[in-house]
């Protein structure tokens, strides 16, 4: 009993994690950081998203705290290259009150939560403290957002099926078989086009943005 205890209170997430915060508002960035340290949580704060990057590869950290609107671009792009690199880590997204499109956005590109501004300091805590117990008990990774079924030529996000025209498929397959590489058009127009010799960079784009 006293070792399942020690390993009990060895594995809390109160006891050990480390967070990031991406914030570029003093004010909220204080905060945030008090909320979060008197949890007992170490927090390092970063004000840009070059800085986080470095921070992130640096130094390892239990969750994301992460505004979207920053100084050298958007929260968002952050999410989308750590995603796409197959990184799993909690990401708790901090935005403007009903920024509608960030919000779904953020959601499906795999953040795990989102607190709108201004917030209560203790909800922030307690949606941490969620997110850290969540991570701490799920032994395998999350599963990936977008999920390419083969077989059944279908790409499923978060378990529902995309309505997809062929070529649509082939082209989304593509980019998941390689995602985080760039691919040029010419490899895309091979991908999802074959032989079919009338279709043209354009056409890679027209599908691109439809898919996007
Ligand atoms: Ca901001």
């Amino acid at each position: 009993l006293h070792l399942a205890l020690a390993g009990l209170s060895h594995n809390s997430p109160s006891m050990t994690a480390h967070i990031l915060l991406l914030e570029d508002d003093p004010a909220i960035a204080r905060t945030a950081s008090y909320a979060l340290q008197r949890e007992g949580w170490t927090v390092t704060h970063s004000v840009l998203l070059q800085d986080a990057r470095v921070q992130l590869a640096r130094n390892p950290c239990q969750l994301l705290v992460l505004d979207l609107g920053l100084p050298d671009g958007h929260g968002l792009d952050l999410l989308r290259s750590l995603r796409a690199s197959g990184n799993a880590l909690p990401v708790l997204i901090l935005s403007a009150q009903n920024d509608e499109i960030d919000r779904v956005l953020g959601l499906e590109l795999g953040a795990d939560d989102y607190l709108p501004k201004p917030f209560s300091p203790r909800e922030l805590a307690a949606r941490v403290k969620a997110l850290l117990r969540r991570a701490s008990t799920t032994p395998v990774a999350a599963p990936a957002v977008l999920l390419d079924d083969a077989p059944g030529q279908r790409v499923l996000l978060r378990g529902q099926v995309l309505d997809l025209t062929r070529r649509e498929y082939h082209l989304l397959a593509c980019l998941l078989r390689g995602c985080g590489r760039i691919h040029s058009r010419a490899q895309l127009l091979d991908a999802a086009w074959g032989d079919d010799s009338t279709s043209t960079d354009r056409t890679v784009d027209t599908h691109v943005k439809t898919l996007r």
